[in-house]
């Protein structure tokens, strides 16, 4: 894993198309390394290129990883979501724009403007002028599974065309790049069957968070495996909510697996660093734990 983690370590920046195709480059060398003929799934929405490893036409797992990385986010709003959550991302929006009320009671011109300058500003600016650099937890992290994974599983030649690997693209930008996908697939014909696992940040945090859109078969199945090795497992619903490129398949009742921390407040969950350039831990253990529990995991199922 070590080798990987230093190769990784000098791409982690893959914003703008070369830098994209740089790491699709890496990616089909590692795939073609372990055994796998692959396929790149494009769209030209966004220029959307996701990189997949060739299987049946209706396999018993999918695998997805986001290899795409965002802008920053100003640290105002990581302490909010150390306060409460992004598990409770609802809660977090409804205390920004309490926030803001407060603010506009004072009934002071210059407080006002000076507060919301700065709020929105400072979101503004991040977002878009500033590209991170530092992406090791989101997602080269979920990436890293996914490549130590699919080596252990190309052993086995049995296992190989009934689990499908994805590192898709264009996961920042509103899930863009997965809802191309499962439309591409959908034209296809390809049966992406009920069992989509999605790994996203999972680099830091002693939690396993399995999140869901309303149908929590998967999760429930995946919670029960968890829970033997020993780390707290917790099952969360979202909702409405689109957290990651499972949202995109929600309906099949695709899942997300987190590496999180508690909360300030207790009850939710969030993901440290992300989204900013402190983004620079890979917690080896929890790769090891993932990639060892996962195998099992397609092994039962497959
Ligand atoms: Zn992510």
């Amino acid at each position: 894993m070590d080798e990987l983690v230093e190769l990784l370590k000098k791409q982690q920046k893959r914003f703008n198309k070369k830098e994209k195709d740089a790491f699709i480059k890496f990616l089909i060398s590692q795939l073609i390394s372990s055994g796998y003929d692959y396929e790149i799934i494009e769209s030209n929405f966004f220029g959307t290129k996701h990189v997949a490893t060739k299987s049946d036409n209706n396999p018993s797992v999918i695998f997805l990883a986001h290899y795409d990385t965002a802008t920053t986010l100003p640290i105002w709003v990581e302490w909010l979501l150390r306060v409460f959550g992004h598990t409770r991302n609802l809660l977090t929006l409804s205390s920004i724009v309490l926030i803001f009320h407060l603010i506009s009671l004072t009934n002071n011109a210059l407080i006002i403007n000076l507060f919301y300058a700065i709020a929105a500003g400072s979101i503004l600016i991040s977002m878009i002028m500033i590209v991170n650099k530092n992406t090791m937890n989101d997602n080269t992290s979920g990436v890293l599974v996914l490549l130590l994974l699919l080596n252990r599983i190309a052993k086995q030649e049995d296992l190989k065309k009934k689990v499908k690997f994805v590192f898709t693209d264009n996961e920042e930008k509103f899930l863009a790049g997965s809802f191309q996908l499962k439309r591409k697939w959908n034209q296809r014909g390809f049966n992406y069957g009920n069992r989509i696992i999605s790994v996203d940040s999972v680099g830091s945090g002693d939690n396993i968070i399995i999140s869901y859109n309303f149908i929590s078969k998967l999760s429930n199945e995946l919670k029960t495996l968890f829970s033997r090795i020993g780390y707290k497992v917790k099952n969360i619903n979202m909702f409405f909510m689109p957290f990651s490129d499972a949202y995109s398949f929600w309906r099949t009742g695709a899942v997300n697996i987190n590496m999180m921390y508690q909360s300030i407040l207790p009850g939710g969950y969030y993901i440290k660093n992300i989204h900013s350039k402190r983004d620079k831990v890979i917690n080896k253990e929890n790769i090891s734990m993932l990639v060892d529990a996962l195998e099992e995991y397609v092994k039962t199922v497959c």
